[in-house]
Parts: structure tokens; sequence; C-alpha cells
């Protein structure tokens, strides 16, 4: 499988900013932020895309989960509201295939998504 850019920001060989980390995940502001709070929620484990993940995976999905609640919560946005967003593959716009939630808030979203 080929080595993305999340990879070497769990190694710490490109630098991020940081919000949270423990053994299976970590999460860390987006490079190009699309509103006031832009995170990333990655598990470590290199997983691809959804499609790829296995049923050993369905704790740590509900991980991802919960840690964008938390930080939702540490960063103010809980009660305002915020959304998720999962990409899964070229057609939804995924560019990093390393499995990855998008928690954004501050500002508001309006659904039907473009
Ligand atoms: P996706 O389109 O769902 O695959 O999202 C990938 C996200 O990763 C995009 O929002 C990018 O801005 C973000 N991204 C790419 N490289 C970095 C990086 N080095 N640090 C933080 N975010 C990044």
């Amino acid at each position: 499988m080929a080595e993305t850019v999340f990879a070497r920001i769990i190694r710490r060989e490109l630098p991020a900013q940081i919000e949270y980390e423990d053994e299976e995940v970590i999460a860390f502001r987006d490079i190009n932020p699309q509103a006031p709070v832009h995170i990333l929620v990655v598990p470590k484990k290199p997983i691809p895309t959804l499609n790829d993940a296995a049923e050993e995976d369905i704790p740590l999905l509900g991980k991802l989960l919960w840690v964008a609640r938390h930080l939702a919560q540490r960063l103010g946005i809980a009660e305002r509201g915020y959304r998720l967003v999962l990409n899964c593959n070229s057609e939804a716009g995924q560019t990093v295939f390393h499995l990855h939630l998008h928690l954004l808030g501050g500002r508001p979203f309006h659904w039907p998504p473009g």
C-alpha cells in the first residue's frame, strides 16, 4: 500500500498542529481549512478507505466518532453544531488514502451539500 502524508505525520516526519493523540488515533488541523475549526481525525492504522475497513475495525471506527465529539466539546462547537465528513474514494473527493474524518465547525453549513 502506498505511503500517505498522514503516515508521515503520525511518525512525526512532517509537522502538524496536533489536537489529540492516543495509541490508536491522532487528530490534527487540516492544512487547507474549510471552516474555523477543521480537524482531521485519523486512525493510526493505515486503512486506505472505508471500503477497506474490516469487521475487527468496528471499535476503531466508533472511536473516531468519539474523539470527534470530544474535540467538538473541547473546542466549543458542540452546542452550536458541527459537521463530520468522511470521503470514500475519488468521486467523493478523497485525496489522501488513509481513512479520516473531517470535523468541521465554527460557521453555518448547508444541506444538502453542493
Ligand atoms: P480528503 O479529501 O477527504 O482525502 O481530505 C484530505 C485532507 O487532508 C484535505 O482536506 C487536505 O487539506 C488535508 N491535508 C493534506 N495534507 C495535509 C497535511 N500535511 N497536514 C494537514 N492536512 C493535510
